[in-house]
């Protein structure tokens, strides 16, 4: 290998980088220091120091440890499709009357506290009068960002102060600093049209990037080298073929801008194999391309120049794995041959935890931590393989047993990589079931089990329910966050556990709700509930990721083969059916939700893995129904979240995932009813998979999709009961008995009375009582009403 392994033998013009970093603080500082400044307007110096604390250290630890190019801008005050609204002047026209920012304290905080904070504040979350931005999974992750609501008649403005301020602050500090922002396409591509807005969004292309020349004449102004453009939308399907050529066009325009300025481009993809994105940008004179080289087929690059740096994101940038360095060198040293190569991430760092020295649950566990790399770590793996691969006679730079690996892997010294192998876990995965096609399933076909469920249940037209949790009184939080702290014993837990349900069993009676739950108070999510009880799953302490806004989550860790130790819901189940006459539904997380809400073992096929963990939770349900369990009901609410972003992925996906589903639930006798439920609109691509998993009752969340959804599925193939969820549980708001009355009737008329189901559009775990009470009141009276017209 030469110093710098390409055709030309050209020194790449950085080796080491990433696409971004997790932004909200290794213990959440920004989080709080944002909900703090809602709460109290005044602390917006205490959020302005505290922004610049995490913008700081962030970017120079990143320089110290060895990136040659850093992202600036990855920062967000909520989310990044926001921030370029507010960059593009594309706030939804609602937050006008919100006033700007006093100069004055925009300039004390050095442009940290954009003069448009409140603005953005009030799209992200709403205000008094405003609703909030609509908001949706950022492609295949579990991250949510805003939808920007752009309106034709309000042309866009560049804006680019406050990534300015980052870029400015950044340089200070001597951080070989890229500004990074949404690309135009991209950006265009995930918002929508205002309501009254003629066309759509990507009609506005040449427009945006009217407006992109601006901002990067800003940016050039700074004496900044690189800008770094995010076009994930390019691979996917959010860009329409017939739109591929006009985004050459734009892009071309661009990086023509971009070079006569002095500027260099770096157009960044993730979360798929790449290919569309190159076809794309080849012949825009882009310099460089991120390609994300975990997620799919590694691209042709032959259509490229052979100057083109190619960004390799060979460490995986969404789960918590260890890189195998040998093959990721090896896919480096295949990019080589071809063109001048710098090591990256796949996507941002924005998917995983800071890192594993914040996170005090591995202490005892050695096995399980030298396999896992959070954020920090990740980076420390970039600049090791950039280093090994570019200065493969070993420059010893930096000692940590990453580089002493990448090192030996370089140099072909297969004795160091032991320990690699020996991590990764060969174990083989032991199936108590083999996988068969179709699950194993021995239910029989539904009208036979309608009629077994009919005798049992003898349940009236239009049955009313929930979805499984009720309101986590502050009472209920606190029996448990003691119990989890080891300051009350498992006694005086069970009993406050025990004396909620008795509440919310008897306010159910009351309310005469048909089929009843135990309102699920022991669980603080309904994923680590099960992955803390399931052998194979690791739940930590502090590995917060930003879910969207200042939410955040801690998925757990799947690192190995999964099984079920003992039963995990049976006496919480047992304790609430012995409370009353009517029946009790057992809730329970399915496999694909236990996956898609964990980081997985990547190591084995999903399906794989997937499958232990539906004989894990087929125990489960055959324990409930011994239990006297006659209706069951397994959450998939992420069924439609793992659903490949490519569309030649998708068959593959539907039948691993459906397996899973009925391998978990395939053991119940007829005459137990299978209900699930699922989160997120946009159900009509999959209503095929969800018939497939052949549950007797399925109840989605229809509230705000309104009716289209449900004439939309009395147009399908989809012929088993529906419960189309009748109030919006993500809302205050108690819905009047008349609109719930005419929401179950449209549902009979369009569904038949005999397939519909009466319950909310999701669990009632973030609402208050009063709220609940009087909404399920309505929801059980309109239930009456239609029924007393059939
Ligand atoms: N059973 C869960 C609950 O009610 C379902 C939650 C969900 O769909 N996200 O909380
Ligand atoms: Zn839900």
């Amino acid at each position: 290998m030469t110093a710098f392994p390409n055709p030309a033998g050209q020194r790449p013009p950085f080796i080491a980088t990433v696409p971004g970093f997790p932004r909200i603080g290794a213990h959440r500082e920004l989080k709080k220091a944002i909900e703090a400044y809602w709460r109290d307007p005044s602390l917006a110096p205490e959020l302005a120091n505290t922004a610049a604390t995490l913008i700081d250290r962030r970017l120079r630890r990143a320089t110290t440890t060895g990136l040659d190019s850093v992202p600036v801008g990855t920062f967000s005050y909520y989310d990044q499709m926001l921030d370029v609204a507010a960059m593009v002047g594309a706030l939804p026209a609602r937050v006008d009357g919100i006033a700007d920012y006093p100069e004055e304290q925009v300039a004390e905080s050095g442009g940290l506290l954009p003069p448009w904070l409140d603005r953005y504040f009030a799209a992200a979350r709403g205000a008094e009068g405003i609703p909030p931005l609509e908001m949706t999974k950022w492609f295949d992750t579990n991250y949510h960002h805003l939808v920007p609501e752009l309106d034709a008649a309000r042309p866009f403005a560049a804006d680019p102060s406050f990534l300015v301020s980052q870029v400015r602050g950044a340089r200070r500090n001597h951080v070989p600093a890229r500004p990074v922002l949404i690309g135009p396409v991209t950006f265009l591509a995930l918002s929508k049209a205002a309501p009254g807005s003629p066309g759509e969004p990507l009609d506005r292309l040449p427009e945006l990037v009217d407006v992109y020349l601006g901002i990067l004449d800003a940016l050039a102004a700074e004496g900044v080298e690189w800008v770094q453009l995010d076009e994930p939308a390019l691979n996917t399907d959010r860009l329409p073929a017939d739109r591929g050529a006009e985004a050459s066009r734009q892009w071309r325009r661009l990086v023509a801008h971009a070079h006569g300025l002095g500027l260099r481009v770096l157009a960044q993809t993730y979360f798929t194999g790449g290919q569309r994105a190159v076809d794309v940008l080849a012949g825009t004179g882009v310099d460089a391309i991120g390609v994300d080289y975990v997620a799919g087929d590694a691209p042709d690059l032959s259509a490229l120049p052979e100057s083109t740096l190619i960004v390799a994101g060979v460490v995986d940038g969404r789960n918590v794995w260890r890189t195998d360095c040998a093959r990721a060198l090896a896919t480096l040293a295949g990019v080589a041959r071809t063109h001048p190569v710098a090591v990256s991430t796949s996507c941002s760092l924005l998917h995983v935890p800071h890192s594993l020295a914040a996170e005090p649950s591995l202490a005892n566990e050695p096995e399980l931590r030298a396999r896992l790399a959070f954020g920090e770590e990740k980076i420390i793996e970039v600049v090791s393989l950039a280093r090994a691969l570019h200065h493969p006679d070993g420059q010893r730079i930096r000692r940590n047993g990453f580089l002493a690996e990448a090192e030996a892997a370089a140099n072909g010294d297969r004795a160091e990589e032991q320990g690699n192998e020996r991590e990764r876990g060969a174990r083989a995965p032991e199936h108590r079931v083999p996988r068969r096609k179709g699950g194993v399933h021995d239910r029989s076909p539904f009208p036979l089990r309608r009629k077994a469920q009919e005798r049992a249940l003898d349940l009236p037209p239009l049955p009313t329910s929930t979805i499984g949790s009720f309101p986590q009184t502050p009472e209920v939080r606190a029996a448990r966050a003691a119990y989890a702290r080891g300051e009350s014993s498992a006694r005086a837990y069970e009993a406050a556990m025990i004396r909620e349900i008795v509440n919310v069993i008897g306010e159910q009676e009351r309310l005469g709700l048909d089929v009843l739950v135990h309102g699920e108070p022991e669980r603080n999510d309904m994923v680590q509930y099960f992955a803390e009880q399931l052998d194979g799953f690791h739940c930590t302490s502090n590995a917060w990721v930003q879910s969207y806004g200042t939410r955040c989550v801690r998925p757990p860790i799947l690192h190995g083969d999964v099984s079920r130790p003992a039963p995990m819901t049976v006496r919480w189940f047992r304790a609430a059916q012995d409370m009353t006459e009517r029946p009790v539904k057992g809730m329970l997380t399915g496999p694909v939700t236990m996956l898609a809400w964990s980081f997985v073992r990547d190591d084995q096929p999903l399906a794989d893995t997937a499958h232990q963990v539906a004989l894990a939770i087929r125990a489960e349900c055959e324990d409930l129904e011994a239990a006297g369990a006659q209706v069951i009901q397994v959450d998939e609410a992420a069924i439609r979240e793992l659903l490949p972003l490519r569309p030649e992925d998708r068959d593959e996906y539907a039948e691993w995932s459906v397996e899973a589903f009925r391998t978990a639930t395939g053991g119940l006798a007829d005459s137990t009813q299978l209900h699930t439920h699922m989160c997120y609109s946009d159900f009509g691509s999959i209503l095929d998979l969800i018939r497939d998993m052949d549950a007797d009752v399925t109840t989605i969340e229809a509230a705000r999709a309104g009716f289209e959804l449900v004439d939309a599925i009395a147009a399908s193939d989809f012929d088993l009961p529906l419960g189309p969820g009748v109030w919006d549980i993500h809302s205050p708001r108690v819905p009047g008995v008349d609109e719930v009355t005419e929401r179950i009737d449209h549902a009979a008329r369009t569904l038949g009375p005999d397939r519909v189901w009466v319950v909310p559009d999701c669990g009632l775990k973030t609402r208050g009582w009063p709220e609940t009470r009087a909404s399920l009141d309505a929801l059980v009276k309109a239930a009456r009403k239609v029924r007393a017209s059939l």
